[in-house]
């Protein structure tokens, strides 16, 4: 195929950057990356392994203190970040069209949310570089007699971050963490998913040609359980910057702590999606199943729970379950497609033993069966209605195109249903009514509550979780603080 063809092809990368400088040396053997509508192979990534890790580590390091970047200007920082934003605009398509091959999503969510949602976060965070500052202080401690004191306080970057993201928003999770990370002057050794390394390979080789010196962004690839590990515990990482799974966020939390890294964690969901009888029933909906099959439902923020008032139970849970048989499966390249595989053919079964636990457990199952390709990992769109509370669909994190529904009579009832969980990601209302939108929103336990809408994400609105759904929050001016460390300077002077 020639190169306009696939352009996704002839940006596969078999390397890791680190240095400036293309890797390519395994420690142990190299990991298969796969298309998921497929099965097939496409590529093979080296193990960084504690030896990559190390050499990373000590590329960020030195590239914070000996190099050029620590003594840049915050105004070359932000320039920098809209060149890499401007680059990755100009390569939309081979970004888009690798993410697809890789990840299996939607072309359209490709485009639409990797690459121009990546690009906007870029622009965003460059602007905050400008803005980062201390405080002047009124110390109103007069001792020893006879000397005065001025204070103030220092913004400082935190140091080194490693990074580690999963699978399901490769590009754009690699941003989230190293934009603001950039913007507040760090330098970052980035691990994405050992599922889908690739866009995070281009973006570095991209930071690159915007003029990023050597060493301030690195991208290492590897298994979570060796070279995620490897990052974690390395003793010259400042912070750890995570996101995934609550099981390995806890793992990380652990090692952080014993280190006294700094961490942020960004962790699972199992969001409740809360629909009032007096809201537009056909928008509610289309909202409910847009919060679930979304990107197939591989969304820490996906609305797995779905809780409606008595009086239109049937008729929405109905209407959810009849948009979920219609949608029609296959390839993220082809237009026609609502629903793409899932990531893995562990995932994919991982899911499928979600539905049948669902099934054994008495749920009812109003969309779900019928007909998948017989290649690559796909899981068709499934709704169960009426399951018990304690049911594992019910309290697990399914990652997956399956959501339960459940009625309930009054608000109170809602709110206690919506937050009967460990979780605390996101959650949504559906209602017309202001004074219910207001005590809703106001009682929900979750770090984002959407009101007729779900799983909008913007770069001005921290976002991150209650619960055991993380640490720390992402976007806005949370995100560049979380990547600094506060200085206090105390300047003692004679009274007169
Ligand atoms: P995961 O926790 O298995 O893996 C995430 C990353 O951690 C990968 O890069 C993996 O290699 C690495 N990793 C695994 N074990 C590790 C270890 N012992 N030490 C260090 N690193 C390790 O999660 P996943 O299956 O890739 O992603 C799905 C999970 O991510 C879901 O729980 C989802 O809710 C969560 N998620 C959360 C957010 C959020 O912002 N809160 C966003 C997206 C996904």
């Amino acid at each position: 195929m020639g190169q306009d063809v696939q352009p996704e092809r002839n940006a596969i990368r078999e390397h890791m950057i680190i240095d400036g400088k293309p890797v390519s040396e395994s420690q142990g053997p190299t990991i298969p990356v796969y298309d998921p509508a497929t099965g097939q192979v496409i590529a093979h990534q080296p193990e960084a392994g504690t030896q990559g890790v190390d050499l990373a580590v000590r590329a960020a390091r030195q590239a914070l203190e000996q190099g050029e970047w620590g003594k840049m200007l915050p105004a070359q920082r932000e320039r920098l970040l809209l060149r890499l934003a401007d680059l990755v605009e100009a390569n939309a398509d081979e970004l888009a069209r690798l993410e697809t091959l890789n990840n299996g999503k939607l072309l359209f969510f490709s485009y639409g949310l990797e690459v121009a949602a990546s690009a906007q976060w870029l622009r965003y965070m460059a602007g905050w570089a400008t803005k980062i500052s201390g405080e002047l202080l009124s110390p109103s401690i007069a001792f020893p007699p006879g000397i005065n004191y001025h204070a103030y306080t220092r913004q400082e970057p935190v140091g080194v971050v490693g990074a580690i993201v999963p699978w399901n928003f490769p590009l754009l999770m690699a941003v989230w963490k190293i934009a603001p990370a950039i913007a507040a002057g760090c330098t970052v050794v980035l691990k994405p998913a050992e599922e889908t390394p690739l866009t995070a390979i281009r973006l570095a080789e991209l930071a690159l040609e915007a003029g990023f010196p050597a060493g301030v962004i690195n991208v290492i690839t590897g298994r979570g359980e060796s070279t995620g590990a490897a990052l974690t515990a390395h003793p010259d990482v400042n912070k750890i910057s995570f996101t995934g799974s609550t099981e390995v966020g806890k793992l990380i939390g652990h090692q952080a702590i014993n280190d006294m890294k700094r961490m942020s964690l960004e962790l699972g969901g199992k969001s409740p999606v809360v629909i009032m009888d007096d809201c537009d029933v056909d928008m509610a909906i289309q909202g409910a199943a847009n919060a679930i099959f979304f990107n197939q439902g591989q969304v820490c923020t996906a609305g797995s729970r779905l809780f409606v008032q008595k009086g239109i139970y049937e008729r929405v849970v109905q209407g959810v379950a009849d948009l979920a048989s219609s949608m029609t499966l296959g390839s993220g390249f082809e237009q026609s497609t609502q629903i793409a595989p899932l990531i893995s053919a562990r995932h994919q079964q991982r899911v499928q033993n979600y539905i049948e636990a669902g099934r054994q457990q008495g749920g009812r199952m109003l969309a779900g069966e019928g007909a998948r390709p017989e290649q690559g990992y796909f899981v068709r769109p499934t709704v169960f209605a009426d399951v018990a509370p304690d049911a594992r669909i019910m309290r697990e994190e399914i990652f997956g195109p399956v959501v339960v529904a459940t009625p309930f009579d009054t608000e109170a009832q809602a709110l206690a249903l919506a937050n009967d969980t460990d979780f605390g990601l996101g959650a949504s209302v559906w209602s017309q009514d202001l004074a219910r939108v207001q005590r809703l929103t106001a009682g929900i336990k979750a770090g984002t509550v959407w009101v007729n809408t779900h799983n909008m994400l913007d770069p001005s609105m921290p976002f991150g979780g209650y619960k055991q759904s993380g640490l720390g929050r992402e976007h806005g001016r949370a995100a560049v603080e979380a990547y600094l460390e506060t200085k206090s300077v105390c300047m003692a002077y004679p009274a007169a």
